[in-house]
């Protein structure tokens, strides 16, 4: 599938509990783990709840929504990126809590602390679906 977030970029490393959430990245469900024992959710998914240490915690889907916690904007190309300066990197809290580094797509200049955002899919490289984000209520008209 592809789509007007694509972008080409650096394959990163898979290993460990990323490499379960990659997984369901390909089917375009946003994972986040959950604790059974407090209910914390977390993000990026560890082994182990980062409050209370239980083992094992449970994958649930994030609604995809959230809000843009801070941002910069991305004016040099680094390696592997190329002609896709300026695009905004952006720490997205979603609505469960955990913060997760993505972009948000369209013109950097539109992007603001605060603003709504939720879930959209970009093909970054063959077999690697990645989360961004657009303005709420972009992502049913594009
Ligand atoms: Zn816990």
């Amino acid at each position: 599938m592809t789509s007007d977030h694509d972008f080409t970029g650096v394959q990163p490393p898979v290993v460990g509990e990323e490499a379960e959430w990659f997984d369901h990245c390909r089917e375009e469900r946003l994972m986040i783990q959950r604790c059974a024992s407090c209910g914390r959710h977390q993000f990026p998914p560890r082994s182990v709840c980062i409050e209370c240490l239980e083992e094992e915690p449970e994958w649930v889907e994030a609604a995809g929504t959230g809000t843009v916690f801070t941002y910069t904007v991305q004016h040099r190309e680094p390696p592997g990126f190329a002609d896709q300066a300026p695009y905004a990197i952006a720490i997205i809290e979603l609505s469960e809590g955990p913060r997760m580094l993505s972009r948000v797509t369209g013109k950097p200049d539109d992007v603001e602390i605060g603003m709504e955002v939720e879930v959209a899919w970009a093909t970054a490289a063959p077999e690697l679906q990645v989360p961004v984000f657009v303005p709420t209520g972009a992502a049913d008209a594009g």
